[in-house]
């Protein structure tokens, strides 16, 4: 296996923690980022130590992000992958929602997606197959109540994956987008916490519960240990068949 680092943003908890986990426990090398630096735990791989890298990166801020992917390549000797999984959510009713909010969650949604993207662009067309991994929603797809800045940033998100694969896919990188349902972490703690909320989304969703952080993981570890080349520009989602039944 290509000793090139996979970054993960966000992977100091919930589900880019989880990733990171997966991808170590695969034998990765891998590169956490988040604004606390924070070492993502319950990694029982053999030797994981060695191979992790956590650095303190703030995504919405370009020069984090330059100085966060020349560490990791100098670390790791390559970088062969990203996921861009650090994302905020926000809600409220749109008829008072404050453009500073919305403007928020753009900034880390969309606007860092894409500087992520552009930036770590030098290190991987050095490889002969790279991959980056969009961390989407289901929400991207549903009239969501209540969700107008973060289901807009996570359609972008997807069409953001669309037009950079059909731009880069002759180089070699392939993009894909992983669109999560209702998952357990601390991003929707509160709102699961609710009995109403929780029964509401458990009886919608026809496996009949909430996901668990380990199945977005293991997806994203499975998308890297095979990099299927002709499969690129397309949303992928894991969501219990929430968003796909009656
Ligand atoms: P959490 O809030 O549990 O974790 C968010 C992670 O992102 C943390 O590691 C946090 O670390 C990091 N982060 C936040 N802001 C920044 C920033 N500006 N720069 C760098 N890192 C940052 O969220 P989840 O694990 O639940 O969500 C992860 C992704 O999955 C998000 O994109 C989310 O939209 C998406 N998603 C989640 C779903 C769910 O049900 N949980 C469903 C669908 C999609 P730190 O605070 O140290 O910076």
């Amino acid at each position: 296996m290509s000793r090139n680092a996979i970054v993960v943003t966000g992977a100091s908890r919930g589900i880019g923690a989880g990733i990171a986990a997966e991808l170590l426990r695969r034998g990765h090398h891998v590169a956490c980022l988040s604004r606390s630096g924070g070492m993502p735990s319950a990694s029982d791989a053999a030797d994981w130590r060695d191979r992790v890298l956590c650095l303190s990166c703030d995504v919405s801020n370009e020069k984090d992000l330059q100085s966060a992917f020349h560490d990791s390549a100098d670390w790791a000797g390559g970088i062969k992958g990203l996921v861009n999984n650090a994302g905020v959510h926000g809600s409220g009713p749109s008829r008072a929602f404050s453009s500073q909010e919305f403007e928020r969650i753009m900034r880390i949604n969309v606007n860092a997606v894409f500087v992520a993207a552009r930036e770590v662009y030098p290190y991987l067309i050095q490889n002969d197959q790279s991959l980056i991994v969009n961390i989407g929603s289901f929400f991207a797809r549903m009239g969501a109540k209540y969700n107008v800045a973060y289901s807009a940033s996570k359609a972008a998100v997807e069409a953001m994956t669309r037009c950079l694969a059909a731009e880069w896919g002759s180089k070699g990188i392939g993009l894909l987008t992983v669109a999560p349902g209702y998952i357990e972490t601390e991003m929707n703690r509160a709102f699961l916490s609710d009995e109403s909320n929780a029964a509401k989304v458990i009886s919608r969703t026809p496996v009949g519960r909430v996901g668990m952080v380990n199945e977005v993981a293991r997806l994203i570890a499975a998308l890297y240990g095979e990099r299927i080349a002709f499969l690129t520009g397309e949303t992928i989602v894991v969501d219990g068949g929430r968003s796909m039944s009656l």
